[in-house]
């Protein structure tokens, strides 16, 4: 069953792309495993998901440890600054860089390991104050100070778009920072790629996919709505 969950939505994805005049191999599925108990996880594997999302280091650093090691772990939550070191080596990528004093604690344990680290600055694109994330005014004064910090990689940016019904209502939002990415591009900082733009997830990622997404965070469209009432979280 979460098979087929996985191929609908791979097909989607490739049916989004194909619309956008983009090649399926621009854009990366992320399967959002949070909450989500290892046997679950494997039957995405098995499906062919290599790339996982999860939202807590103590749920990453458990899954790693029981999953096949050719899966890309995707760090997508709030980071504490206290919890770095134990995620660094196991994320393939932190999708949620939104303060220098995140980006610095990880500069400093990246440098204590030798490993260079690529991250995303999360932008809260529609200025909503329930979110984590930089506001769209202030992304590229933040990019600018990160991008001279040591053993770091800016690639690009991150967003989560404000819920809704209809995904056409974050077509705009989507747009603003997939234009704010282009901005920053132009600007040539040393160290600095834009060429991920993580948005989307199970209620507007075709939309996200128009509008350029590369990366697009899928949970429950695979995994089937996650249980908050449980001791997990
Ligand atoms: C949970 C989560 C997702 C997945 O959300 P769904 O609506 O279940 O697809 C995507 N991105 C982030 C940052 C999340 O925390």
């Amino acid at each position: 069953m979460l098979k087929d969950n996985f191929e609908t939505v791979e097909k989607n994805v490739a049916t989004a792309c194909k619309r956008a005049g983009r090649d399926r191999s621009e854009v990366t599925l992320i399967a959002v495993s949070k909450t989500k108990p290892v046997e679950m996880l494997r039957e995405v594997y098995d499906a062919g998901a290599r790339d996982f999302g999860e939202n807590k280091v103590q749920e990453i650093c458990e899954k790693y440890d029981q999953l096949p090691s050719d899966i890309k772990w995707h760090m997508i939550g709030h980071l504490q600054r206290n919890k770095v070191k134990q995620v660094i080596d196991k994320a393939a990528l932190i999708h949620s860089v939104d303060s220098y004093r995140l980006a610095q604690e990880i500069s400093v344990q990246a440098q204590k390991k030798g490993l260079t680290i690529p991250i995303l600055v999360e932008v809260n694109i529609a200025g909503e104050e329930s979110k984590f994330g930089i506001s769209a005014e202030d992304t590229i004064q933040l990019v600018e100070e990160i991008s001279v910090l040591p053993n770091l990689k800016i690639q690009g940016l991150m967003t989560i778009a404000p819920y809704v019904v209809d995904a056409e209502e974050n077509r705009l939002y989507f747009r603003q920072i997939k234009q704010l990415s282009v901005d920053i591009k132009n600007k040539n900082i040393d160290n600095v790629s834009m060429d991920i733009l993580s948005m989307g997830m199970t209620g507007d990622y075709e939309v996200a996919i128009e509008e350029g997404a590369t990366m697009v965070r899928v949970g429950t469209g695979i995994f089937g709505a996650r249980n908050y009432n449980t001791k997990e979280r």
